[in-house]
């Protein structure tokens, strides 16, 4: 009676809390998604997306 071994593979959910949305068009502060304050379409289509910037403590559209 051979013995089988089972390989369980352990999936390590990494979950990142920072994800970056881009930077701040004043200082290029990267931005977290923690940050973020408004997310939307404009007319032309484009993602815009509004957050708090940590460094200049205000609301930018991240670039
Ligand atoms: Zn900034």
């Amino acid at each position: 009676m051979g013995q089988e071994t089972v390989d369980k593979r352990r999936n390590s959910d990494m979950t990142v809390d920072n994800t970056i949305l881009g930077r701040c068009p004043n200082c290029d502060e990267p931005i977290a998604e923690a940050e973020m304050v408004i997310d939307y379409k404009s007319q032309r289509g484009n993602r815009v997306t509004a957050a708090t910037c940590p460094s200049c403590v205000t609301v930018v559209t991240v670039v």
